[in-house]
């Protein structure tokens, strides 16, 4: 019988979205804004093999559209700001949120794949 680790999901989604190991809390494993490295900088887990696939934009789509509506609906119920001014707020706060929190979540994501053992290559 061999030993597996425990690995939190709590803790692996934690590290991830803060774009550390969530192996290890201390190396990076971004290579780029969205691309994974090899694997850990520090500890050299594996973790570039994992695959995330549209799940992270899915997400994000999600938060941002939870952030963004209701702030438009309150705004508009309380005060209604000229149309000019809403094609310039909301756009460049969709696009910032979104361009803020995708590679936070895509980390997360990553985590926690990591902690539950995934790959992303599953075959049903
Ligand atoms: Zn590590």
């Amino acid at each position: 019988m061999t030993y597996t680790p425990a690995r939190p999901v709590f803790r692996s989604l934690w590290r991830g979205f803060a774009r550390r190991c969530p192996a290890c809390g201390e190396g990076q494993f971004f290579s780029g804004y969205l691309s994974l490295g090899e694997g850990c900088s520090h500890c050299e887990e594996p973790l570039g093999t994992i695959r995330a696939d549209d799940i992270p934009p899915y997400f994000t789509i999600a938060i941002v559209g939870h952030i963004v509506v209701p702030l438009i609906l309150l705004v508009e119920r309380h005060a209604p700001p000229p149309l000019w001014l809403n094609l310039v707020v909301w756009p460049s706060l969709t696009l910032a949120l979104t361009l803020l929190l995708l590679p936070k979540v895509k980390g997360a994501v990553v985590g926690l794949m990591w902690s539950l053992r995934l790959r992303g290559d599953e075959q049903q």
